[in-house]
């Protein structure tokens, strides 16, 4: 039985551009949205992504595969920028899955459609199964800490660390160590560009560039909320313990 129907619903706007890199990334986000204003927000304004997924299980196709559609923003993955530049983005409908669980029906078809998107492209493999929070810590939270990655993990999708023993609490630069092998980003800032629309990285917060406002700094604190929120999403964020640490070491090994 087949929990997933795909239709078409091609985009509207102007919102996305040919893709020039190989796919190696597959992002998961929550819409915090109904249905009918995602599909509106994604066909016809200034973001975009390839499928968004409502709650019965409807997958709804917006982009080719060989187009890049506009869903991570400012965000990095593994040391490299840019990743909507190599990434299949799937908005799934939720209002806010930090709060609201994943029907069994959406989970499933979900399972699905990332099957469908990992048997096409074989470059991603399970550590470039991301969620928008891991690729843009502390900017983003989605798709939440009710998003089922260990159910997906199961199905072959994606990675669930699986039997981390305790290690001992580490220094904030040993955990921020960990936290790049496992392919988050280093400590960073951000803004936004008045002129240009849009966030860039700011390299010296302290002294931002002309039209930057809104600097926000991102510490190893916020990227290990970012990590808590997809591996241990009933810890006390932003605060390794001894199973935090240990599943660092599970998932930064290579
Ligand atoms: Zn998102």
């Amino acid at each position: 039985m087949t929990a997933l129907h795909i239709r078409d619903a091609r985009i509207a706007s102007a919102s996305f551009r040919p893709r020039t890199e190989a796919v190696d990334t597959l992002v998961l986000h929550h819409t915090a949205l109904d249905l009918a204003a995602s599909l509106k927000v994604l066909r016809e304004g200034a973001v975009s992504v390839h499928f968004v997924l409502a709650e019965d299980g409807t997958a709804y196709k917006l982009l080719e595969d060989g187009e890049v559609g506009w869903h991570a923003g400012l965000s990095m993955w593994r040391g490299r920028p840019d990743v909507n530049a190599r990434s299949i983005g799937i908005e799934i409908v939720n209002l806010d899955g930090n709060l609201h669980a994943y029907p069994r029906a959406q989970v499933a078809a979900l399972i699905e459609l990332c099957t469908l998107i990992l048997r096409r492209h074989p470059g991603i493999g399970p550590r470039n199964v991301v969620g928008h929070s891991d690729i843009a810590p502390r900017r983003k939270v989605d798709p939440g800490r009710r998003f089922p990655w260990q159910r997906l993990a199961e199905a072959g999708i994606g990675r669930w660390p699986g039997g981390a023993e305790p290690r001992p609490v580490g220094s904030e630069a040993e955990v921020q160590v960990l936290l790049e092998a496992c392919g988050y980003p280093p400590p960073h800032a951000f803004g936004r560009d008045e002129r240009r629309g849009g966030n860039i990285w700011v390299p010296d917060a302290a002294r931002p560039p002309p039209g930057v406002t809104g600097v926000e700094r991102v510490t190893t604190a916020d990227i290990l909320r970012a990590f808590q929120l997809h591996y241990q999403p009933r810890a006390r964020a932003g605060r390794a313990t001894a199973h935090t640490m240990g599943l660092l070491h599970c998932l930064a090994a290579p």
